[in-house]
């Protein structure tokens, strides 16, 4: 048995912290090699809108693996009073700004804006969270193994990512993703559907959700609730996917916990994400890949290797 903090010690434990470094280390080498042959290095700019102590520490890690990489990282810090024009004023500056090739808006935005009006604004080519619909049409759209061109949303990309590493080919795999999110679950699940897995999505709404996960070789949970699934749900030798982030209260302590109980599924897994140290490293990664893509299209570069 294993927990979150000697994670790269066990083979069975999918590291992501790892991977994710991994990851950004090429990310990084690729900037060189952008900067060195086409004089110029992609520009990430996130928006935060309020004081949403979370999102504070979301927005500063990103602007930090931005500039870790290489990259160039515009903040734009709004006070929690900023209206909904005065944000959609902002992202068409941004729109319209060359040194600017990816933008994200931190959700969640105060109430007095819509949060789908901003998502809507922004040019779909500089869309690096693939929240925008042309992004999510491209997705669900896109046939098997089939580059779609669009820009893939970062958490349920990052998972795909993990998965592959682990499995290599999933064509066949029995998926089964909890959550339909347009964030995680939805994309995830299109994600894998393209991998050729046959897919079941789950909800709240689902009948006998231990049935369901019973079958799956793949379980992806993305729900929000700490630890729900249970081990007697996994069939033995699932890998299983943990995206849930949740704070509880264990002990007297704060502890982040995700929506799979750790301690009875490890033993049934073949493989499984801690948290920390799973899936949630990813998430940036990935947006940093995702600048980098959208960036060389918007230049017309080939991608560096
Ligand atoms: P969300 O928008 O609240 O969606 C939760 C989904 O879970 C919904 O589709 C909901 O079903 C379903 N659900 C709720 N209770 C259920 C139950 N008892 N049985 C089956 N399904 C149930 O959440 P989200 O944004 O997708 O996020 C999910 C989790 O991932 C959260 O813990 C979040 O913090 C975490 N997260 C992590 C990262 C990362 O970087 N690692 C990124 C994003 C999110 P209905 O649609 O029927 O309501």
């Amino acid at each position: 048995m294993s927990d979150g903090a000697s994670v790269a010690k066990d083979p069975k434990v999918i590291d992501g912290k790892a991977f994710a470094e991994g990851l950004r280390d090429k990310l990084a080498r690729q900037v060189a090699t952008l900067k060195d042959k086409h004089g110029f290095v992609p520009g990430l700019a996130v928006v935060l809108v309020g004081e949403d102590p979370a999102s504070k520490v979301y927005v500063r890690n990103k602007g930090e693996q931005t500039k870790a990489s290489g990259m160039a990282s515009f903040e734009h810090k709004l006070p929690a009073t900023t209206s909904q024009a005065e944000l959609l004023a902002l992202i068409d500056q941004l729109n319209r700004d060359p040194k600017v090739n990816g933008i994200l808006c931190q959700l969640p935005v105060p109430k007095q804006i819509d949060p789908q009006a901003i998502i809507d604004a922004i040019d779909p080519a500089k869309d690096v969270d693939g929240f925008h619909v042309v992004n999510a049409g491209r997705l669900a759209t896109g046939g098997p193994g089939v580059d779609s061109g669009g820009l893939v949303p970062c958490t349920p990309y990052g998972c795909l990512l993990l998965l592959k590493d682990r499995l290599g080919d999933l064509a066949g795999k029995h998926a089964v993703v909890i959550g339909r999110s347009n964030i995680v679950g939805k994309p995830m699940a299109l994600l894998l559907l393209n991998e050729s897995c046959t897919v079941t999505i789950a909800h709240s709404k689902t009948r006998d959700l231990p049935a369901e996960v019973r079958r799956a070789d793949i379980v992806v949970a993305a729900v929000g609730r700490p630890e729900m699934v249970k081990g007697d749900w996994i069939k033995d030798g699932a890998v299983v996917i943990d995206v849930g982030i949740n704070r509880i209260e264990r002990d007297g302590k704060g502890k982040l916990v995700g929506d799979v109980d750790y301690a009875s599924c490890y033993p049934k897994a073949s493989a499984i994400t801690p948290v920390p140290g799973g899936v949630g490293p990813m998430t940036i990664a990935l947006l940093l890949q995702n600048t980098l893509v959208a960036a060389c299209r918007q230049r017309d570069v080939p991608l560096p290797e």
